[in-house]
């Protein structure tokens, strides 16, 4: 959602890159890019081609594992399945982390086989998360092998359970575990140079489960149906008002239930997703969603002919929930990447947006989530596309951010 851009803050110190620009491992670093396109875009199919559901992204993992650890960083893969490949600073005692996803939304059974079409990469997957992947393992091989010397410790990460039930698992266990040193958190989400993500917007997912005793279809009619229930019900719920402002949305992402067509089902169900600006509203809209679901079974019960026979059953669970908050516009992390958007010559909005760094700004950390470049469409589809014309200006932007806000060992800054 654009969102007017947030003023730049000023600042008396050199802003970091125009600082980096006289470093020469820097700079070498910035023309890594260049030279290795090809191979970053044969990076970026063959992780996407290793299919990475949801609680099942440990086969990419290793492949991740195995490229960082190939650039000489040492790489451990932590008990929740984060991939975690350390360059370490001068000063160990302050750590920042660029991280990508690893996960997809795409079910295990979802054939994912790269194709081209003139200059587009086509796949599940290939923009959403294989463009944050692929920038990922450059910048870390492009610091290594423009020997690159940070300050504070970086922190390479592949992390799982971003989309959908993963509910931030991964960036959740990372956050834990390093919280007292973090200063700052970078996300490279997908595709594009023209958005920074600063807001993490709230949200909350949540199932609807309906039972009854089943029958069949014939010889059990009227007994109450846990479908038709979940039917009227969802009815009720998509006629919700929402305000546009805050603005607050709702999604029934996947319905499931019955086993035959000829039986009276015992199960309904119902994943919803809803989001919102504000906490007030997403608290509103899980009340409206309890409502709608037992007025639904309600309706059913009445309406069913032979109420005697059985009864609805009905409850609903919460399967995540994302903290919102919000960078403050004078963190140096912002101005770490104003000053690496004017750098590159790139202009960038602000955006309130569903992230991996909703939770280090929800626990007070400066995070960003930025795209890596190039242009991407069609995420969570099966269209998804990607086309690398103009990644260098997103893997160099984002290689900027990263130093802007690590710095680089004293005596390296000539
Ligand atoms: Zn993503």
């Amino acid at each position: 959602m654009p969102v007017r851009p947030a003023s730049v803050p000023h600042s008396n110190r050199p802003a970091p890159s125009t600082q980096f620009a006289d470093n020469s491992e820097v700079r070498s670093a910035l023309a890594w890019f260049a030279r290795n396109l090809a191979w970053i875009n044969e990076q970026q199919s063959r992780l996407t081609e290793i299919p990475a559901p949801p609680f099942q992204e440990a086969q990419r993992a290793a492949a991740v594992k195995l490229l960082l650890a190939s650039s000489g960083l040492e790489v451990q893969i932590d008990k929740t399945g984060n991939v975690i490949g350390e360059l370490r600073g001068t000063n160990e005692k302050e750590m920042v982390v660029l991280s990508a996803h690893l996960d997809t939304v795409f079910p295990p059974s979802t054939e994912i086989k790269v194709r081209h079409d003139r200059d587009r990469l086509l796949a599940p997957g290939i923009s959403d998360n294989g463009t944050g992947l692929a920038a990922l393992i450059a910048i870390a091989r492009a610091c290594q092998e423009s020997h690159i010397k940070p300050r504070r410790t970086i922190l390479f990460v592949a992390d799982v359970g971003e989309e959908g039930e993963g509910n931030l698992r991964g960036m959740r266990a990372l956050i834990e575990a390093y919280k007292p040193k973090l200063k700052a958190v970078i996300v490279l989400d997908g595709s594009g140079t023209d958005h920074v993500t600063t807001k993490a917007l709230a949200s909350r997912r949540l199932e609807a489960t309906i039972n009854g005793p089943g029958g069949h279809s014939w010889s059990d009619f009227g007994m109450p149906n846990p479908i038709n229930a979940l039917v009227r019900a969802s009815v009720r719920f998509i006629n919700t008002k929402v305000p546009a402002a805050p603005r607050t949305t709702f999604n029934i992402g996947q319905i499931e239930g019955g086993t035959s067509i000829n039986s009276i089902p015992y199960e309904a169900k119902l994943k919803v997703d809803i989001r919102s600006e504000s906490e007030d509203e997403l608290t509103k809209l899980e009340s409206a969603l309890r409502e709608c679901i037992a007025a639904g079974v309600r309706d059913e019960m009445e309406s069913s002919r032979e109420r005697s026979k059985g009864k609805l059953e009905w409850k609903v669970e919460l399967l995540g929930s994302r903290p919102g908050g919000e960078l403050p516009v004078n963190s140096p992390l912002l101005a770490a990447l104003r000053s690496a958007d004017e750098f590159v010559g790139n202009q960038s909005r602000v955006e309130r947006s569903s992230t991996d760094a909703n939770v280090p700004l929800a626990h007070g950390i400066d995070a960003i989530s930025i795209g890596a470049g190039g242009t991407g469409g069609g995420a969570h589809s099966l269209q998804e596309w990607y086309e690398p014309a103009g990644r260098e200006m997103g893997l160099k932007r984002a290689l900027l951010v990263l130093l802007g806000v690590s710095g680089l060992a004293e005596g390296k800054a000539r």
